[in-house]
Protein backbone atom coordinates (compact mmCIF):
# COMPACT_ATOMS: atom_id res chain seq x y z
CA UNK A 1 0.00 0.00 0.00
CA UNK A 2 2.91 2.48 0.88
CA UNK A 3 5.46 1.36 -1.75
CA UNK A 4 6.39 4.31 -3.25
CA UNK A 5 7.56 3.22 -6.87
CA UNK A 6 8.68 5.62 -10.47
CA UNK A 7 8.97 5.35 -13.95
CA UNK A 8 12.60 6.16 -14.77
CA UNK A 9 13.97 7.43 -17.90
CA UNK A 10 15.48 3.99 -18.61
CA UNK A 11 11.84 2.22 -18.07
CA UNK A 12 12.44 0.74 -14.90
CA UNK A 13 10.33 0.87 -12.03
CA UNK A 14 12.51 2.37 -9.35
CA UNK A 15 11.82 2.46 -5.91
CA UNK A 16 12.30 5.81 -3.77
CA UNK A 17 13.40 5.59 -0.53
CA UNK A 18 12.91 9.01 1.13
CA UNK A 19 15.33 9.87 3.82
CA UNK A 20 15.01 13.92 4.03
CA UNK A 21 12.98 13.90 7.30
CA UNK A 22 9.99 12.22 9.53
CA UNK A 23 7.68 14.52 8.92
CA UNK A 24 7.06 12.83 5.33
CA UNK A 25 5.75 9.79 7.20
CA UNK A 26 2.17 9.02 6.58
CA UNK A 27 -0.50 7.80 9.09
CA UNK A 28 -0.95 3.68 9.52
CA UNK A 29 -3.82 2.01 8.76
CA UNK A 30 -4.38 1.63 12.18
CA UNK A 31 -5.00 5.25 12.50
CA UNK A 32 -6.67 6.04 9.46
CA UNK A 33 -9.40 3.66 10.68
CA UNK A 34 -9.59 5.37 14.10
CA UNK A 35 -9.50 8.33 12.19
CA UNK A 36 -12.53 7.32 10.37
CA UNK A 37 -14.75 6.29 13.45
CA UNK A 38 -13.52 9.15 15.74
CA UNK A 39 -16.28 11.11 18.14
CA UNK A 40 -16.10 14.59 17.08
CA UNK A 41 -17.57 17.76 18.69
CA UNK A 42 -16.38 21.58 18.36
CA UNK A 43 -13.00 21.81 19.98
CA UNK A 44 -13.54 25.82 20.19
CA UNK A 45 -16.69 24.96 23.26
CA UNK A 46 -14.72 22.28 23.83
CA UNK A 47 -17.28 19.88 23.27
CA UNK A 48 -14.24 17.11 21.11
CA UNK A 49 -14.38 14.11 22.88
CA UNK A 50 -11.70 12.90 21.04
CA UNK A 51 -9.28 15.75 21.64
CA UNK A 52 -9.80 15.64 25.22
CA UNK A 53 -8.98 12.24 25.38
CA UNK A 54 -5.63 13.38 23.52
CA UNK A 55 -5.16 16.20 26.08
CA UNK A 56 -5.70 13.96 28.91
CA UNK A 57 -3.68 10.82 27.47
CA UNK A 58 -0.78 13.28 26.94
CA UNK A 59 -1.05 15.33 30.18
CA UNK A 60 -1.03 12.06 32.40
CA UNK A 61 1.99 10.58 29.77
CA UNK A 62 4.61 13.71 30.70
CA UNK A 63 3.19 13.71 34.37
CA UNK A 64 1.81 17.24 33.64
CA UNK A 65 -2.16 18.62 35.52
CA UNK A 66 -3.00 19.58 31.88
CA UNK A 67 -2.63 19.78 27.57
CA UNK A 68 -3.93 21.33 24.66
CA UNK A 69 -3.48 19.91 21.04
CA UNK A 70 -2.46 22.43 18.57
CA UNK A 71 -2.01 22.54 14.86
CA UNK A 72 2.03 22.22 14.60
CA UNK A 73 5.18 22.32 16.91
CA UNK A 74 5.89 25.98 15.74
CA UNK A 75 2.40 26.87 17.01
CA UNK A 76 3.23 25.19 20.17
CA UNK A 77 6.33 27.12 20.88
CA UNK A 78 5.23 30.60 19.72
CA UNK A 79 2.30 29.79 22.37
CA UNK A 80 4.45 28.64 24.70
CA UNK A 81 6.82 31.98 24.58
CA UNK A 82 3.33 34.16 24.54
CA UNK A 83 2.06 32.42 28.04
CA UNK A 84 5.59 32.79 29.54
CA UNK A 85 6.24 36.18 28.65
CA UNK A 86 3.46 38.08 29.72
CA UNK A 87 5.19 41.41 30.20
CA UNK A 88 6.04 43.84 27.33
CA UNK A 89 9.93 44.04 27.40
CA UNK A 90 10.62 40.14 27.68
CA UNK A 91 13.48 37.92 26.29
CA UNK A 92 14.08 34.09 26.13
CA UNK A 93 17.00 32.38 27.00
CA UNK A 94 17.72 29.85 23.87
CA UNK A 95 20.47 27.76 22.11
CA UNK A 96 21.43 29.52 18.87
CA UNK A 97 21.22 26.70 16.87
CA UNK A 98 17.58 25.85 18.22
CA UNK A 99 14.67 25.50 16.33
CA UNK A 100 13.14 28.20 18.03
CA UNK A 101 16.05 31.12 17.22
CA UNK A 102 16.64 29.36 13.76
CA UNK A 103 13.62 27.84 11.66
CA UNK A 104 10.67 29.72 13.26
CA UNK A 105 10.85 32.95 10.98
CA UNK A 106 11.69 34.68 14.61
CA UNK A 107 8.24 34.59 15.67
CA UNK A 108 8.94 35.37 18.83
CA UNK A 109 9.98 38.76 17.93
CA UNK A 110 7.88 38.85 14.83
CA UNK A 111 4.47 38.00 16.75
CA UNK A 112 4.84 37.70 20.51
CA UNK A 113 6.92 41.21 20.82
CA UNK A 114 9.72 38.92 22.37
CA UNK A 115 13.52 39.23 22.03
CA UNK A 116 15.73 35.92 21.53
CA UNK A 117 19.02 36.11 24.02
CA UNK A 118 21.06 33.46 21.77
CA UNK A 119 23.28 31.20 23.45
CA UNK A 120 26.00 29.40 22.13
CA UNK A 121 24.88 25.45 21.36
CA UNK A 122 27.21 23.14 22.17
CA UNK A 123 27.65 20.11 19.59
CA UNK A 124 25.49 17.64 21.65
CA UNK A 125 22.65 20.20 21.84
CA UNK A 126 23.22 21.64 25.72
CA UNK A 127 24.74 25.22 26.20
CA UNK A 128 26.75 26.38 28.96
CA UNK A 129 25.71 26.71 31.95
CA UNK A 130 27.45 29.25 33.06
CA UNK A 131 26.91 31.38 30.22
CA UNK A 132 22.95 30.97 31.17
CA UNK A 133 23.56 32.22 34.82
CA UNK A 134 25.94 34.65 32.87
CA UNK A 135 22.72 35.99 30.45
CA UNK A 136 20.02 35.65 33.08
CA UNK A 137 19.26 39.58 34.03
CA UNK A 138 18.83 39.34 37.63
CA UNK A 139 17.85 43.05 38.13
CA UNK A 140 17.11 44.39 35.41
CA UNK A 141 17.20 47.89 35.49
CA UNK A 142 15.16 50.07 33.08
CA UNK A 143 17.54 49.79 29.97
CA UNK A 144 16.88 45.93 29.92
CA UNK A 145 14.61 43.86 28.50
CA UNK A 146 13.11 41.34 31.40
CA UNK A 147 14.86 37.64 31.76
CA UNK A 148 11.48 35.40 31.18
CA UNK A 149 12.41 32.01 29.49
CA UNK A 150 14.78 29.30 29.43
CA UNK A 151 14.21 27.68 26.07
CA UNK A 152 15.97 23.78 25.25
CA UNK A 153 14.97 21.15 22.58
CA UNK A 154 15.30 17.34 23.02
CA UNK A 155 16.03 16.17 20.79
CA UNK A 156 18.47 18.74 18.65
CA UNK A 157 17.41 18.79 15.93
CA UNK A 158 20.13 21.11 14.23
CA UNK A 159 22.62 19.10 16.30
CA UNK A 160 21.71 16.01 14.75
CA UNK A 161 19.11 14.34 16.85
CA UNK A 162 21.25 14.51 20.35
CA UNK A 163 19.27 13.79 23.43
CA UNK A 164 20.00 16.02 26.53
CA UNK A 165 21.82 14.50 29.41
CA UNK A 166 19.30 14.12 32.17
CA UNK A 167 21.49 15.84 34.98
CA UNK A 168 21.67 18.99 32.31
CA UNK A 169 18.18 19.43 32.48
CA UNK A 170 17.66 19.60 35.92
CA UNK A 171 20.48 21.86 36.41
CA UNK A 172 18.87 24.44 34.14
CA UNK A 173 15.36 23.96 36.20
CA UNK A 174 17.31 24.63 39.00
CA UNK A 175 18.63 27.92 37.70
CA UNK A 176 15.24 28.81 36.32
CA UNK A 177 13.70 28.51 39.59
CA UNK A 178 16.52 30.20 41.51
CA UNK A 179 15.43 32.62 39.37
CA UNK A 180 12.26 32.27 39.02
CA UNK A 181 12.55 32.01 34.87
CA UNK A 182 10.19 29.25 33.72
CA UNK A 183 11.90 26.70 30.90
CA UNK A 184 10.29 24.94 28.17
CA UNK A 185 11.48 22.36 26.39
CA UNK A 186 10.94 21.85 22.52
CA UNK A 187 10.25 18.61 22.63
CA UNK A 188 9.76 17.85 18.89
CA UNK A 189 11.09 14.77 19.04
CA UNK A 190 10.43 14.22 22.85
CA UNK A 191 9.69 10.62 22.74
CA UNK A 192 13.09 9.43 20.74
CA UNK A 193 15.06 11.09 23.37
CA UNK A 194 12.92 8.76 25.88
CA UNK A 195 13.37 5.77 23.59
CA UNK A 196 17.22 6.62 23.63
CA UNK A 197 17.42 7.08 27.49
CA UNK A 198 15.17 3.90 28.19
CA UNK A 199 13.32 6.40 30.80
CA UNK A 200 9.82 7.29 31.11
CA UNK A 201 8.80 10.25 28.70
CA UNK A 202 7.49 11.70 32.47
CA UNK A 203 10.90 11.48 33.29
CA UNK A 204 12.93 13.53 30.18
CA UNK A 205 10.58 16.51 31.26
CA UNK A 206 10.45 16.22 35.13
CA UNK A 207 12.42 19.51 35.35
CA UNK A 208 10.72 22.02 33.11
CA UNK A 209 7.29 24.00 33.28
CA UNK A 210 5.93 23.37 29.78
CA UNK A 211 6.74 21.27 27.22
CA UNK A 212 5.82 20.25 23.24
CA UNK A 213 5.65 17.27 21.28
CA UNK A 214 5.24 16.83 17.68
CA UNK A 215 2.71 13.92 16.69
CA UNK A 216 3.24 14.78 13.00
CA UNK A 217 7.03 13.76 12.93
CA UNK A 218 8.03 10.34 14.10
CA UNK A 219 4.63 9.59 15.58
CA UNK A 220 3.36 9.25 11.50
CA UNK A 221 0.25 11.28 12.00
CA UNK A 222 -0.72 13.60 9.57
CA UNK A 223 -1.16 16.95 11.57
CA UNK A 224 -0.43 18.04 15.20
CA UNK A 225 1.56 18.61 18.08
CA UNK A 226 0.73 18.87 21.80
CA UNK A 227 1.70 21.61 24.49
CA UNK A 228 1.54 20.21 28.27
CA UNK A 229 2.32 22.22 31.48
CA UNK A 230 -0.20 22.95 34.59
CA UNK A 231 -3.32 23.90 34.56
CA UNK A 232 -3.14 27.85 34.62
CA UNK A 233 -0.54 27.38 31.74
CA UNK A 234 -2.80 25.59 29.76
CA UNK A 235 -6.31 27.66 30.36
CA UNK A 236 -3.91 30.45 28.94
CA UNK A 237 -2.91 28.99 25.96
CA UNK A 238 -5.77 27.58 25.12
CA UNK A 239 -6.90 31.44 24.41
CA UNK A 240 -3.88 32.65 22.93
CA UNK A 241 -4.55 29.67 20.66
CA UNK A 242 -7.63 31.42 19.77
CA UNK A 243 -5.73 34.74 18.52
CA UNK A 244 -3.73 33.02 16.35
CA UNK A 245 -6.41 31.36 14.81
CA UNK A 246 -5.82 28.00 16.31
CA UNK A 247 -9.25 27.17 17.32
CA UNK A 248 -10.15 23.93 15.27
CA UNK A 249 -13.72 22.36 15.33
CA UNK A 250 -14.28 18.93 14.76
CA UNK A 251 -10.15 18.23 15.11
CA UNK A 252 -11.15 15.00 16.85
CA UNK A 253 -10.27 13.48 13.40
CA UNK A 254 -7.02 13.98 13.60
CA UNK A 255 -6.54 13.61 17.77
CA UNK A 256 -7.73 9.84 17.15
CA UNK A 257 -4.81 9.65 14.89
CA UNK A 258 -2.47 11.12 17.66
CA UNK A 259 -3.97 8.95 20.50
CA UNK A 260 -3.02 5.80 18.31
CA UNK A 261 0.45 7.34 18.07
CA UNK A 262 0.69 7.49 21.88
CA UNK A 263 -0.29 3.78 21.64
CA UNK A 264 1.45 2.11 19.09
CA UNK A 265 4.28 4.24 17.42
CA UNK A 266 6.86 5.06 20.57
CA UNK A 267 8.19 2.54 21.58
CA UNK A 268 8.84 1.17 17.74
CA UNK A 269 10.72 4.45 17.38
CA UNK A 270 13.96 2.32 18.49
CA UNK A 271 14.03 0.74 15.69
CA UNK A 272 14.02 4.10 13.32
CA UNK A 273 16.96 4.57 15.91
CA UNK A 274 18.62 1.36 14.94
CA UNK A 275 17.89 1.70 11.11
CA UNK A 276 19.97 5.04 11.43
CA UNK A 277 22.56 3.83 13.52
CA UNK A 278 22.97 1.07 10.65
CA UNK A 279 23.23 3.32 8.32
CA UNK A 280 26.05 5.38 9.83
CA UNK A 281 27.82 2.62 11.03
CA UNK A 282 28.22 1.65 7.25
CA UNK A 283 28.98 4.99 6.10
CA UNK A 284 32.07 4.92 8.76
CA UNK A 285 32.93 1.42 7.77
CA UNK A 286 33.54 2.96 4.34
CA UNK A 287 36.59 4.67 5.66
CA UNK A 288 36.24 7.15 3.17
CA UNK A 289 38.04 10.37 3.69
CA UNK A 290 35.77 12.17 1.69
CA UNK A 291 32.29 11.24 3.19
CA UNK A 292 32.27 11.13 6.96
CA UNK A 293 30.06 9.99 10.05
CA UNK A 294 30.93 10.93 13.77
CA UNK A 295 29.49 7.49 14.93
CA UNK A 296 28.95 8.21 19.02
CA UNK A 297 27.02 11.29 17.97
CA UNK A 298 24.02 9.19 16.19
CA UNK A 299 22.11 9.12 19.27
CA UNK A 300 18.15 8.92 17.29
CA UNK A 301 16.67 8.84 13.93
CA UNK A 302 19.50 11.68 12.64
CA UNK A 303 22.26 10.88 11.09
CA UNK A 304 24.38 13.88 9.93
CA UNK A 305 26.98 13.07 7.08
CA UNK A 306 30.00 15.49 6.63
CA UNK A 307 31.19 15.69 3.08
CA UNK A 308 34.57 17.00 3.09
CA UNK A 309 34.41 19.14 -0.42
CA UNK A 310 33.32 22.32 -1.73
CA UNK A 311 29.74 22.56 -1.57
CA UNK A 312 29.18 22.21 -5.40
CA UNK A 313 30.59 18.56 -4.73
CA UNK A 314 27.89 18.29 -1.99
CA UNK A 315 25.03 18.77 -4.56
CA UNK A 316 26.28 16.43 -6.99
CA UNK A 317 26.72 13.57 -4.27
CA UNK A 318 22.72 14.62 -3.22
CA UNK A 319 21.82 14.12 -6.79
CA UNK A 320 23.79 11.20 -7.53
CA UNK A 321 21.76 9.77 -4.58
CA UNK A 322 18.63 10.03 -6.52
CA UNK A 323 19.43 9.44 -9.87
CA UNK A 324 19.59 5.99 -11.30
CA UNK A 325 21.80 4.79 -14.38
CA UNK A 326 21.88 2.00 -16.58
CA UNK A 327 24.92 0.51 -15.40
CA UNK A 328 23.61 1.01 -11.50
CA UNK A 329 23.64 -2.62 -9.48
CA UNK A 330 21.03 -1.34 -7.00
CA UNK A 331 18.13 0.35 -9.04
CA UNK A 332 16.77 3.00 -5.64
CA UNK A 333 16.26 6.71 -5.77
CA UNK A 334 17.29 7.80 -2.55
CA UNK A 335 16.31 11.45 -1.18
CA UNK A 336 18.04 13.34 1.58
CA UNK A 337 18.58 16.65 2.60
CA UNK A 338 21.59 19.04 2.27
CA UNK A 339 22.96 21.96 4.15
CA UNK A 340 25.82 24.39 3.69
CA UNK A 341 28.13 24.39 6.69
CA UNK A 342 29.75 27.46 7.45
CA UNK A 343 33.23 27.10 6.01
CA UNK A 344 32.09 26.33 2.56
CA UNK A 345 32.15 22.93 2.65
CA UNK A 346 28.28 20.46 3.02
CA UNK A 347 26.78 18.49 4.89
CA UNK A 348 23.77 16.11 4.23
CA UNK A 349 21.10 14.79 6.65
CA UNK A 350 19.11 11.66 6.57
CA UNK A 351 16.45 10.76 8.58
CA UNK A 352 14.56 7.34 9.74
CA UNK A 353 10.79 7.14 10.36
CA UNK A 354 8.36 4.13 10.31
CA UNK A 355 7.53 3.80 6.52
CA UNK A 356 11.81 3.26 6.13
CA UNK A 357 11.52 -0.56 6.58
CA UNK A 358 14.78 -2.71 7.72
CA UNK A 359 15.09 -3.59 3.36
CA UNK A 360 15.11 -0.45 2.65
CA UNK A 361 18.24 0.75 5.06
CA UNK A 362 20.12 -2.15 3.09
CA UNK A 363 19.22 -0.91 -0.10
CA UNK A 364 19.93 2.54 1.31
CA UNK A 365 23.49 1.62 2.31
CA UNK A 366 24.24 -0.41 -0.68
CA UNK A 367 23.43 2.95 -2.85
CA UNK A 368 25.57 5.34 -0.98
CA UNK A 369 28.36 2.74 -1.16
CA UNK A 370 27.87 2.96 -4.93
CA UNK A 371 28.42 6.72 -4.58
CA UNK A 372 30.82 6.95 -2.17
CA UNK A 373 33.21 4.60 -4.25
CA UNK A 374 32.29 6.85 -7.60
CA UNK A 375 33.18 10.24 -5.78
CA UNK A 376 36.10 8.27 -4.39
CA UNK A 377 37.67 7.25 -7.82
CA UNK A 378 36.53 10.61 -9.43
CA UNK A 379 38.33 12.63 -6.84
CA UNK A 380 41.67 10.22 -6.82
CA UNK A 381 41.96 10.13 -10.77
CA UNK A 382 41.71 14.15 -10.38
CA UNK A 383 44.72 13.78 -8.14
C1 LIG B 1 9.90 20.24 13.59
C2 LIG B 1 10.31 20.98 14.78
C3 LIG B 1 9.52 22.03 15.28
C4 LIG B 1 8.31 22.56 14.55
O1 LIG B 1 7.32 21.67 14.33
P1 LIG B 1 6.29 21.90 13.12
O2 LIG B 1 5.20 20.98 13.51
O3 LIG B 1 7.01 21.52 11.89
O4 LIG B 1 5.88 23.34 13.13
C5 LIG B 1 9.92 22.65 16.44
N1 LIG B 1 11.05 22.29 17.05
C6 LIG B 1 11.83 21.30 16.61
C7 LIG B 1 13.06 20.94 17.37
C8 LIG B 1 11.50 20.61 15.45
O5 LIG B 1 12.30 19.65 14.99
Amino acid sequence: MYEKIVKTELGDDVKIIDLRTDTISRPTQEMREAMFVAEVGDDVYGEDPTVADLERASAELLGKEDAVFLASGTMANLIAVMVHCSHRGSEILVGDKSHIFRLEQGGAAQIAGVQCQPMKNKDDGTFSLDELREKIRKNPDIHEPISSLIVIENTHNLCGGKVLPLDWIEKVGSIGSDNNIAVHMDGARLFNAAIHLKVMPKRVVRDVDSVCFCISKGLGCPVGAVLVGNTDFITRARRIRKVLGGGWRQAGVLAAAGLVALNTMINRLRIDHEHAYRIAKAISDFKSDLIKVDLPSVQTNIVMININLPYSETRKFVMRLAEVRESDPVKVKIKIGMRQDGKGGGFVRLVTQWEVTSEDVNLAISKIGLVVEEFESRISSKL
